[in-house]
């Protein structure tokens, strides 16, 4: 047992820090190991920690950090970094760093619960509030703590982490934790703010970005770039976006899957010029309206339908044809990977697909133009099951008129096209008309796009017409 009531130093600190899962704990150990250049909590040594609890002191001892970040997003009032406004006379990077090590020397009382964030140490004595770690209780009007006890259980080695994180978060109108697992992942996420906390010796304000998704999904495609596929295999992130304040505690957790992680990791690893494409026309056209003179703000500030989408286990499949122009805005390569790794689709449900679809091609290349292009607008305007069976009814019929030996599908063919991709039969045969569409496109754009004058003024009054009703 220990002694009760020695005061540890700082060269007694031990076990070393850990990973914990929790994102502000998580994101102070970043900073450290940034600081340090080093990437494992267990090659940190002891002048690690105090070259960078001197680096943050000088820093949380200037006002644009103390007054108007600290105390103003993170922790209000909060005595060890001393932001609350009462002591900024007293105020000294020495007096922080003398807090913050102290907290690493703190002695510990057997007798307290466990830590709540790392389970290795018995919680502070002292009883921890919102000043001390985001979002717990404040301790001044009535707070719900799990044991009963005043205070959050958190201990001082974790509540030490939290004092560091300022350095590693993002500073957006809230404060945005990347909380990324393999944790070589979230060093990676957190570079550029530590980097730019060493160039401006300012919080980054993550490139100006004001929609935490658009900043995660940017700095996705960029690390996805240079990283190997296998490098994701079980990866993933979780957004905190949160504010804590006198004002008050908000906090936005965003999940980002495996599968969608991958996907947008690695989708301009398979065609990018494909996928910027397919973002670009995610964008809310109103606010991409609003900012056509200043395009580079877009992705910083509009909604993305296709990101939210992505997020919400929505399928974005649609966003790969282009329907009014009737053209595909990528290639079959990423419209397989896509399907494979989102959709859950496998090769050979995708392969079938094609086929008919190919199928659907050497009918319908012989009709004439203007013949061929209503066709194919019939499966674009199928909104309904029946309609979409009309469909193949209809190139079945082509096919007997033209002579084309062997029937478009067998009746088994056409049970598995409308039945066999996705439990939710309405998902399902729409999953099936977006990637037959896909491939007509691929196919057929050229043709598609003779269709006559009147025919594409008909339809932009029906179209017209469809957006007023919205
Ligand atoms: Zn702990």
């Amino acid at each position: 047992m220990k002694e009760i009531g020695k005061v540890r130093t700082i060269e007694e600190y031990s076990p070393p820090f850990v990973w914990t899962g929790h994102p502000f704990t998580d994101a102070g150990l970043v900073a450290l190991l940034l600081l340090s250049g080093k990437g494992k909590p267990d090659e940190l040594t002891e002048k690690d920690v105090e070259n960078a609890v001197e680096f943050a002191s000088k820093l949380y001892a200037r006002k644009e950090w103390s007054y108007g970040y600290i105390h103003a997003m993170m922790l209000p009032n909060s005595g060890i970094l001393m932001a609350n406004p009462s002591m900024s006379k007293k105020r000294t990077p020495e007096e922080i760093k003398k807090n913050l090590l102290t907290l690493l020397s703190e002695e510990e009382d057997p007798n307290a619960p466990v830590c709540e964030i790392c389970g290795r140490k018995h919680s502070r004595l002292k009883p921890v509030y919102r000043s001390d770690f985001p979002l717990v209780g404040t301790g001044g009007v009535p707070n719900y703590f799990p044991s009963g006890r005043d205070g959050a259980n958190i201990c001082s080695h974790c509540l030490f982490l939290a004092q560091m994180m300022p350095l590693a978060a993002y500073r957006l109108s809230r404060v945005l934790i990347i909380h990324a697992y393999p944790y070589e992942l979230m060093l990676e996420f957190h570079k550029e703010a530590i980097d730019d906390v060493k160039k401006s010796e300012l919080a980054s304000v993550a490139r100006d970005f004001k929609r935490p998704e658009n900043f995660l999904f940017k700095k996705l495609g960029e690390i996805g770039r240079k990283l190997e596929a296998g490098k994701l295999s079980g990866a993933s992130i979780t957004l905190y976006y949160f504010v804590n304040n006198n004002q008050g505690q908000e906090i936005d957790v965003i999940y980002i899957p495996n599968p969608i992680l991958r996907f947008v990791a690695l989708a301009s690893q398979y065609d990018s010029a494909g996928w910027a494409r397919i973002v670009s026309m995610g964008w809310n056209r109103g606010c991409a309206k609003r900012l056509a003179k200043k395009p580079e703000e877009i992705e910083k500030s509009c909604q993305n339908d296709v990101y939210h989408r992505l997020l919400d286990g929505e399928s974005v499949l649609h966003y790969f044809i282009d329907p009014h122009s009737r053209r595909t805005n990528s290639s079959w390569r990423l419209l397989s990977f896509y399907c494979s790794e989102v959709l859950g689709l496998d090769e050979n449900a995708l392969e079938f697909v094609k086929r008919v679809a190919d199928r659907i091609v050497e009918t319908v290349e012989k009709l004439p133009d203007n013949k061929l292009s209503r066709r194919i607008r019939e499966l674009e305007r199928a909104e309904k099951l029946y309609q979409f069976e009309g469909f193949f009814i209809r190139i079945e019929k082509d096919r007997q008129e033209l002579g084309i030996p062997g029937a478009l599908m067998s009746f088994d063919d056409f049970a598995r096209i409308l039945t066999n991709y996705g439990e939710d039969l309405n998902v399902s045969w729409k999953t099936v008309k977006n990637l037959l569409l896909f491939r007509i496109y691929e196919k057929l754009h050229d043709r598609l796009m003779k269709a006559s004058p009147e025919e594409a003024e008909e339809e932009e009054v029906e179209e017209e017409f469809e957006e007023g009703e919205e």
